[in-house]
């Protein structure tokens, strides 16, 4: 995985995934999943980057 890599078009703050940029806050993939866990979405809360991998790091991961 290389987490050098910044797609400038995928900002993203969730650096307990492993494709998160290992310096900047960008995704390091060439593009991503959004879904939904909600039957009716309503708020941002309700969506999901379903690309996200926990980091071997992360504490909490299965
Ligand atoms: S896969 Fe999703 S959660 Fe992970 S760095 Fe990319 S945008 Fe963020």
């Amino acid at each position: 995985m290389d987490n050098t890599y910044a797609n400038r078009s995928i900002r993203c703050t969730v650096d307990n995934c492993r494709f998160h940029n290992d310096k900047e806050n960008y995704c390091s993939l060439d593009s991503i999943q959004v879904s939904t866990h909600e039957k009716n979405p309503t708020k941002v809360e309700c969506t999901d980057c379903s690309s996200f991998m926990c980091k071997d790091s992360c504490k909490g991961c299965n």
